[in-house]
């Protein structure tokens, strides 16, 4: 069993890992008389990283449970604009987009200041296409299409045919069913149990059902973590990032809460860059029942305006700078405008968002950009002026107040309706959390493997470095979680 003074140097090392959990040792370690649930491979939380990892592990033979705290499968996966990136020269050729391996490996490292590690950058942009094959292979369908989505920083993302992120979640699922993966659902893990307290062989996990009864699970080829990220605990979020306690976020708020990455962390895994924290165009602080405006996804299409009705960034930086540039406008948010082109290029999903955010007022459209302007309270005259001289842009292919990038400045912005949508900064991705090595094994504080442990997804961290690349996410999930899951399965 764990003793408090290996608990608490634990909690230190995850910042607020204690008061977050409201756990103590002993509720975290505790080895059971009897096992409730046997399985090979468990893997906690059923969101795209867990439910690639189930499918990879039943592939590989072993018999496979999934435990999810929700009464639902998918995450936040479910909801994702569902962009994967990767280098494609089948789909990239014919559009004319140069594009490689080794540009992208190169983009990732950069975006996120060479924080992650470089020899998890390398596994996930080397397997982005052979993953996304897989993913074709059980039944996923990709639109030729190619965009460049917000802060991807390259025309490489990938596009689900059907239903954004739900159609991942929809084809891993039936899959899953189909090898005969167990879910345990409506059951939340607390605690992992090791032979002896923070140190030895991964058990299996303690969990509560719905009714607060304790569930132990012993897994007896690997536990594999895929619990997502704690964008919705400000608390957590609040303790690296004190500029996010009060803002909203893009997540659903009962998934991203943390508590698998500080169990792990209270079990002996080491935590990397939790105070990189990544925010995206959401609702204000403290609005709950408004409608996320999405008309940012295609770049090539947008301007971001302020209140004044002026530019104030390229937008087509990093997410980090499109966030900065949000946050210290003296209102806190911005505008995203398109013209009706650019509108009809966004994802059918957007586009019903923008529509239905008009009874909200969290969109607006006017035949004219004046109609618009005084429909957002802005000043018609400095609204058109800043259009012009983006339209002025676009000819000579240079944005010389800004910055914008030539490969980003190929549509004028020209043809009613035009369509502005309210965009404050919301917390969306967590790029810290539990260290893994290229087998997604768990690493201890020393960086030695922890037998049986094993992580994907959001919950782990050094994957993205400071700055996440739009888009390589849903990467991330999926070439982590088949990784995971194989390397549980097979005892790696
Ligand atoms: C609106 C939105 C749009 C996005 N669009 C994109 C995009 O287009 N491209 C891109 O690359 N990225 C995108 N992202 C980011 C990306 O979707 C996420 O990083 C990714 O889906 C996380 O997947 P995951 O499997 O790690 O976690 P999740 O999908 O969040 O799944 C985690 C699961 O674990 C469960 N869980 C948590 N704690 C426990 C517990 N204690 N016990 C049991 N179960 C637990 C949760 O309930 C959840 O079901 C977007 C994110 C959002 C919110």
């Amino acid at each position: 069993m764990t003793n408090r003074r290996q608990f608490l140097k634990s909690a230190v090392a995850a910042g607020v890992a204690g008061a977050a959990m409201g756990a103590h040792a002993a509720d975290i370690c505790k080895k059971p008389a009897k096992w409730d649930v046997q399985t090979d491979v468990l893997v906690v939380g059923s969101g795209g990283a867990g439910l690639a990892a189930a499918v990879s592990a039943a592939q590989a033979g072993a018999k496979v449970t999934v435990m999810e705290k929700l009464s639902f499968v998918g995450g936040n996966t479910m909801l994702c604009s569902g962009y994967y990136n990767c280098a494609d020269p089948k789909r990239q050729k014919p559009l004319g987009i140069k594009d490689s391996v080794e540009l992208h490996i190169k983009q990732t490292l950069a975006a996120g200041d060479n924080r992650a590690d470089p020899a998890l950058v390398r596994i996930l942009c080397e397997q982005g296409l052979p993953t996304l094959e897989w993913l074709e292979s059980i039944g996923m369908k990709f639109d030729d299409r190619i965009d460049q989505a917000y802060g991807a920083l390259h025309p490489r993302s990938h596009l689900a045919s059907k239903a954004k992120g739900a159609g991942y979640i929809e084809v891993l699922k039936k899959k899953g069913d189909d090898l005969g993966v167990k879910f345990l659902m409506d059951t939340k893990m607390k605690g992992i149990i090791r032979e002896n307290g923070q140190s030895g062989r991964v058990l299996g996990v303690e969990a509560t059902d719905n009714a607060g009864k304790s569930i132990f699970v012993r897994a007896k080829k690997g536990v594999v973590l895929a619990a997502g990220g704690y964008s919705a605990n400000p608390k957590l979020r609040a303790a690296y990032d004190p500029r996010l306690l009060t803002l909203n976020t893009t997540n659903n708020p009962a998934c991203s809460t943390g508590e698998v990455m500080l169990a792990a962390n209270a079990a002996g895994a080491m935590l990397i860059g939790t105070d990189y924290i990544q925010c995206n165009p959401g609702l204000a602080p403290g609005r709950k029942n408004g409608i996320r405006q999405s008309l940012h996804l295609v770049v090539e299409r947008y301007i971001y305006v302020d209140q004044r009705g002026q530019r104030f960034v390229a937008e087509d930086e990093r997410r980090d700078v499109l966030r900065d540039a949000v946050l210290n406008l003296p209102e806190k948010y911005g505008y995203v405008i398109v013209d009706a082109d650019g509108f009809a290029a966004n994802p059918k999903a957007a586009q019903n968002d923008a529509i239905r955010g008009i009874e909200t007022g969290d969109s607006f459209k006017g035949e004219t950009l004046v109609e618009l302007a005084k429909k957002m309270k802005i000043d018609p005259k400095a609204l058109q002026a800043t259009v012009d001289e983006f339209n002025k842009c676009v000819d000579n292919k240079k944005d010389p107040k800004f910055g914008r990038k030539p490969a980003m400045l190929t549509h004028k912005l020209l043809k009613g309706p035009f369509w502005g949508a309210y965009s404050a900064m919301a917390v969306h991705h967590t790029m810290g959390g539990v260290r893994i090595d290229t087998k997604a094994r768990v690493l201890d504080l020393n960086a030695e493997v922890i037998p049986g442990l094993y992580a994907a997804g959001e919950v782990t961290g050094g994957i993205h470095g400071s700055n996440r690349v739009g888009g390589n996410a849903v990467l991330d999930i999926h070439v982590f979680g088949r990784i995971a899951g194989a390397n549980a399965a097979k005892g790696v």
